[in-house]
């Protein structure tokens, strides 16, 4: 069965599933990069937004064994460039992060992001919610 894209083999193959999904998510007028970066944060990945310039970059954490590991669900390239799509569409507001509300806000739209990302690749693949826990 086609699966998910658990890892990239290269930026080629990065770029290819960005413009799969921007077309997928209304996204192809923006101007959007891929870079593959450590990341002081433990996050996979993350995303910095131009609305005004339609133009995004997002960097993914380089793929270490303990990145992969500190994953809450399977690591899944595929899933994690949807989400970082996502986050564009969503997140017009942009966060202020010392305030503590405005932190639980955003946690709030992350979380949503990930549910709608996980839906999304499980459509696509026609997976099962299990598929993306973490074994
Ligand atoms: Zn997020």
């Amino acid at each position: 069965m086609n699966e998910p894209i658990i890892e990239f083999k290269d930026e080629k193959h990065a770029y290819e599933c960005l413009e799969e999904w921007q077309r997928r998510l209304y996204l192809s007028d923006w101007i959007i990069r891929v870079s593959f970066e450590k990341i002081d944060k433990d996050r996979a990945a993350e995303i910095y937004t131009e609305h005004s310039q339609k133009s995004a970059k997002i960097r993914f954490n380089i793929l270490t064994p303990e990145r992969k590991e500190s994953e809450p669900v399977r690591y899944c390239a595929e899933k994690i460039m949807v989400h970082e799509l996502l986050h564009i569409l969503f997140d017009i507001v942009r966060y202020d992060q010392s305030s503590l509300a405005e932190n639980e806000l955003e946690l709030a739209q992350h979380i949503k992001t990930e549910f709608m990302a996980r839906s999304l690749i499980m459509v696509k693949y026609d997976l099962d919610p299990d598929w993306f826990k973490n074994i």
